[in-house]
């Protein structure tokens, strides 16, 4: 009694998490892993979801075809292992008026905590089993009731992770609520507030965790979305004040003899986009201004080649390069094939990354800092300390997405202010990239090289996986090479990585057993990941399994074969990203998509991959698949994480953040009026990390 009163009385909106009431340590490392570390992260924590508890059905009165909750008990449970890799669980679920059938699709961990007798609350889609006779609810959200029934009318239903629990999260919310909310000061000026309509800051955090009115959680989010928005171009917007006030770049004489040879050794003809991309570059070189530029091209639109000419303009000019890449696999990919674009010129290219040994490390670090190593390629082992180079005058970035504004600015300042070349795969509508990432200028890459020919892909019903896997097997006779991709699983690294190596172990006994078959995954070691992938690159491994680690940029013009499995776990744009893997060389490439999209939205998804093979028309379909209401999107590391707006849903709100953010600067160029102290206060403690900002007067 004592220690927790004395525990609440202390509170405040900074505290640390861990002095809430019912708080351990252990729960604590949870929330630390989701970025919670502070009450108030707790309260900027918000519900994907409501439960109305008032609509609870009877079973006897639910309709097929309608979303439903219901309130009942386990009368029995079993698991229903259909064929491999795909198993349901099955609950007889009853409430006074009638018996139904709850299934839960490939989680049969619930048998150990739902059990007979168990009353349960599920949320789902009724569905008629003609073949089974049954009423089936397709779980979306369930959760184990014991006996009291005093709750809200409405329920937030919370997202959660490996050790978070519904009902705890709810309880812990609502006390941090009652002891804080009022500690709640607003800073965004009173004025925006009052034009756009949004209501003050504690009162739109208590209506999306405790909404009375579900109708009052969309002016409240969509205030949140803006703060975010806000605050964050606010602090690109005075970051670039900045540099643009002080900056000397510098100027390239892009016109070099090595250029033309380079041309001229390349075994293809570039595209005329990839042309026009590099007269941007090197006029953007040409400038005292240092580059700022963003390159954005489809998957196997020929980036690569694209930023060696820049690097050579660099390298020309007698200046060193930086090449970094998201992951070692992607590091040595390049560096593998720079190199050979590389080979007759006399230009010293290394490779830099986590597993290089000290020793060698030691050797590279001297000859980096005397110059004579004149591109490093690497992974984030390049913006560590120690790293020095002699003249640093290009950084290439690869995959953009991966990496955030924080690590480009560290990588630059190894340079007197080197020009910047960032590329990625990601397709961003133009307004919304200008606004994202309105701190770089922008390219495209709009067409594929040519002769390339589309992937071909299909969805695989069950009853025909035998029939495809024997189609594989003559492709792979023929000497061609397979990707099987298995899906991330939300809940738990561990269980992701053993569905990747069960699915290998399958594949090696039972199904290719005269074929060798590697499993890759996020957990190997950088020397065991490379030794994978050396043997699959020089066709010794047949069949590659990961999980989706090989997302980003894989180049093996020989794996023509991808099979995805339980493609219903992925998100379209990433489904694409994954394809690009293949369809890279002039051989037929073919996509297989194994799995159960059940759902409209999963249907959806796999219909337009396979009626497109164009990332800016798939990066539509997704945007109109989601459509609105979607309160957690896909994430895009490389931006900030914004909790609660959504990048691409609430783009009126990011148009509107810029504009009320280009007014104020208009006013008060560097927000200077204390009345924006706290302002600039929170646009340091959200975003200054992210930018890359040492200290709250660099705001200034
Ligand atoms: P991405 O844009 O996905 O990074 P890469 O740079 O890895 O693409 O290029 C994909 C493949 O296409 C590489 O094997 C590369 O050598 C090849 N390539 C690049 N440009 C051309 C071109 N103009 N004509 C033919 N092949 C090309
Ligand atoms: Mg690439």
């Amino acid at each position: 009694m004592f220690s927790a009163d004395s525990k609440s009385s202390k509170i405040h909106i900074d505290t640390p998490i861990r002095y809430l009431k019912g708080v351990g340590p252990n729960l604590a490392k949870v929330f630390a892993k989701i970025g919670i570390n502070t009450i108030l992260d707790l309260l900027y924590f918000f519900p994907r979801d409501y439960q109305d508890r008032s609509q609870i059905k009877r079973i006897k009165d639910l309709v097929s075809g309608q979303q439903a909750l219901v309130l009942g008990e386990i009368k029995n449970i079993e698991l229903d292992v259909k064929r491999r890799g795909f198993a349901l669980v099955r609950a007889a679920i009853s409430d006074a008026s009638g018996i139904a059938e709850a299934i839960w699709f490939n989680q049969p961990y619930l048998l150990s905590f739902l059990k007979r007798g168990t009353k349960v609350l599920i949320s789902g889609k009724v569905n008629t089993n003609l073949y089974r006779g049954v009423l089936e609810i397709a779980v979306k959200d369930y959760e184990k009731i014991e006996g009291e029934k005093d709750w809200d009318k409405i329920v937030p239903v919370y997202p959660l992770t490996e050790g978070l629990y519904q009902k705890n999260l709810r309880k812990l919310i609502k006390e941090a609520l009652s002891l804080c909310l009022i500690q709640i000061v607003d800073f965004i000026p009173s004025g925006i507030l009052k034009e756009e309509g949004f209501p003050p800051l504690a009162k739109a955090i208590s209506n999306l965790h405790l909404p009375v009115d579900l109708r009052l959680t969309s002016p409240s989010r969509s205030r949140l979305a803006f703060e975010e928005f806000f605050l964050f171009q606010l602090g690109l917007l005075l970051m670039r004040k900045a540099r643009e006030a002080s900056l000397q770049g510098i100027p390239f004489d892009p016109k070099v003899e090595l250029i033309s040879q380079f041309e001229k050794s390349l075994p293809f003809a570039l595209t005329n986009s990839q042309k026009q991309v590099i007269e941007e570059l090197k006029a953007d070189m040409a400038m005292a201004k240092p580059m700022s530029r963003l390159v954005q091209g489809d998957v196997g639109s020929g980036k690569t080649v694209v930023a060696l000419f820049s690097a050579l303009v660099a390298v020309a000019g007698g200046y060193q390069v930086a090449i970094m890449a998201p992951t070692e696999i992607l590091a040595e990919q390049h560096y593998l094939k720079i190199s050979s674009y590389l080979k007759d010129f006399s230009i010293k290219v290394q490779l830099l990354t986590g597993s290089i040994k000290a020793k060698q490390k030691k050797e590279i670090l001297l000859a980096l800092a005397h110059g004579e190593i004149k591109m490093l390629i690497g992974t984030h082992a390049l913006i560590e300390e120690g790293v020095n180079f002699k003249n640093l005058g290009l950084v290439v970035i690869d995959e953009q997405h991966r990496f955030g504004v924080r690590q480009r600015a560290v990588l630059r300042k190894k340079g007197k202010m080197p020009d910047l070349l960032v590329m990625t795969a990601t397709p961003i509508p133009r307004t919304l990239a200008l606004t994202l990432y309105g701190d770089l200028d922008r390219s495209i890459i709009s067409e594929l090289p040519p002769g390339r020919l589309p992937v071909k892909t299909y969805f695989v019903p069950k009853n025909k996986r035998r029939d495809s896997y024997e189609f594989i097997r003559k492709e792979i006779k023929n000497g061609r090479q397979v990707f099987v991709v298995c899906p991330l699983i939300e809940e738990s690294e561990t269980l992701t990585i053993k569905a990747a190596q069960v699915e290998g172990e399958l594949l090696q006994a039972k199904i290719f057993p005269e074929f060798k078959v590697a499993v890759m995954h996020g957990r190997l070691k950088g020397e065991e990941k490379q030794a994978i992938m050396n043997s699959f690159q020089k066709g010794e491994t047949h069949v590659l399994v990961s999980t989706s680690v090989i997302e980003v940029g894989i180049d093996i013009p020989n794996a023509t074969i991808m099979i995805i499995e339980q493609v219903e776990r992925f998100g379209l744009s990433q489904l694409h990203q994954l394809r690009g893997r293949i369809g890279r060389g002039c051989e037929q490439s073919y996509c297989f998509l194994f799995g159960a999209p059940l759902t409209e939205e999963a249907k959806q998804r796999v219909k337009a991959l396979i009626d497109s093979n164009d990332g800016f028309k798939i990066a539509e379909s997704d945007l109109q698949i989601r459509g609105p209401g979607d309160f957690f999107g896909e994430k895009q590391s490389g931006l900030p994480t914004f909790k609660v707006a959504d990048i691409i849903l609430d783009e009126h709100l990011l148009r509107l953040a810029r504009e009320k953010a280009l007014q104020i600067l208009a006013k008060d160029p560097k927000l200077e009026n204390s009345v924006y102290g706290p302002l600039k206060q929170q646009i340091f403690k959200r975003y200054g990390g992210f930018l890359g900002l040492e200290s709250l007067e660099m705001l200034s």
